[in-house]
């Protein structure tokens, strides 16, 4: 009988778990993918769609374009797993594994930053980014807080571009004059493994006037007197507040028992939890990476490489190396990347990239390749 490799989660991990396992095995291995959604949104589109490049139609790629051999998608919400017994329960049915994976991401707790929700607006989802699209033309004068609730959130360079692809829309609209940009981080500097990619940051921030407050929280906002409050007591008034919420592991994940301080703790090398044969990876884990797609992805391949080595006689992959290259949007048409190398060093590296339209290219073509890869469109 066909292994039954169920995945939950359908995001940057669980996609990349399924097609690896699918390309290697085809019908030998009999893999339930299972998402709550109908489609994947990758989390760079989330920035497009707040400044207008596109539209959530225009990014949503839909799961029912996935037909690959040996994998099953199901559109179900996951309302409880039993890591012993390898049992995830969802609002539609029971599914038994041979070996499951854990690939939930990370949810937002809005609530962890009181005044969020009533006086400000997040844009790390794509319903919160489709509502500053609407919000973002409308604004022409004032002060715009851009903030962080907590560390680690998804995507450590992405509020830095937001602060400077708003710089780019405010000027393009002829009212950066009347705007100022202030922006509030919980790092004391805009991508700590990369010292060079950190200044490069800081130099775009002060060549565009975005003043960058370094080691400092967001902890709440109040709604009336339109102030946010940092947590060393500060206060910062704001017109217009973009903000970034507290993460953590979804509540079903935290019911499990399989969390531990919020996120799901593996061996780096391999991506096993303490129970057998259940893994974990992407946001959902802490495998000592970033929480960013391109690390999720990564900790898949090994997940699906050392599965098909067992079950193939294929070879064992070497221990996950925790490297991935993040591209980022530096405004005026250039993308940077920073390559990062967070395991298989003797230390933590970052290696900076500079901003050019080739990497605008290059950043298109990982999105294209991996549409192609995942979906087949
Ligand atoms: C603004 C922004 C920009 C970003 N830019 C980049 C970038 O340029 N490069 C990069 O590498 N990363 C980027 N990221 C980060 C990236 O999107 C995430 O780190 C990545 O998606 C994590 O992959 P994952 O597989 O762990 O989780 P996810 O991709 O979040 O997938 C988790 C899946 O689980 C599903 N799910 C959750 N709970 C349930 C449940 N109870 N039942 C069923 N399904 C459930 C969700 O619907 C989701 O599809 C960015 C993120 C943001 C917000």
């Amino acid at each position: 009988m066909s292994k039954r490799v169920v995945i939950l989660g359908a995001g940057f991990g669980g996609l990349e778990l399924s097609t690896t396992l699918s390309e290697a095995l085809g019908d030998e291995v009999a893999v339930t993918l299972i998402d709550k959604n109908d489609s994947f949104v990758f989390g760079f589109s989330k920035l497009d769609v707040m400044f207008g490049r596109t539209t959530p139609d225009a990014v949503r790629l839909h799961y029912r374009e996935i037909a690959k051999p040996g994998v099953n998608f199901v559109q179900e919400t996951v309302t409880e797993i039993d890591p012993e017994a390898r049992r995830v329960t969802t609002d539609a049915a029971v599914h038994e594994a041979d070996v499951l994976v854990v690939a939930l991401g990370a949810d937002y707790d809005v609530a962890a930053m009181p005044g969020l929700a009533e006086g400000g607006n997040e844009f790390y989802s794509v319903a919160g980014a489709e509502r500053l699209a609407e919000i973002v033309p409308t604004f022409s004068a004032g002060r715009v807080v851009i903030g962080v609730a907590d560390a680690p959130y998804k995507c450590p360079p992405a509020p830095s571009e937001c602060a400077l692809l708003l710089h780019d829309d405010l000027v393009a609209r002829s009212v950066r004059d009347a705007c100022e940009i202030t922006f509030v981080l919980p790092l004391g500097t805009p991508v700590p493994p990369s010292p060079e990619t950190s200044a490069a940051l800081l130099e775009a921030f002060a060549e565009r006037g975005i003043e960058f407050v370094g080691g400092r929280r967001v902890s709440s906002l109040d709604p009336e007197r339109k102030v946010a409050l940092l947590d060393d007591g500060a206060e910062l008034p704001y017109d217009l507040f973009l903000g970034v919420p507290k993460h953590r592991a979804p509540d079903v994940v935290i019911a499990s028992g399989l969390a531990e301080d919020g996120y799901v703790p593996v061996d780096s090398a391999t991506l096993q939890t303490s129970f057998p044969e259940v893994y974990a990876v992407g946001d959902v884990a802490t495998a000592g990476v970033p929480k960013a797609g391109v690390f999720a992805e990564g900790a898949a391949r090994v997940v699906a490489r050392n599965l098909i080595a067992e079950w193939a006689d294929g070879d064992r992959p070497g221990p996950y190396d925790g490297r991935g290259s993040c591209y980022i949007e530096f405004g005026a048409g250039r993308v940077g990347r920073v390559d990062i190398d967070f395991l298989s060093g003797p230390s933590k590296s970052g290696v900076f990239n500079a901003p050019s339209t080739e990497l605008v290219a290059e950043k298109e073509h990982f999105g294209s390749s991996r549409r192609a890869r995942w979906f087949g469109t």
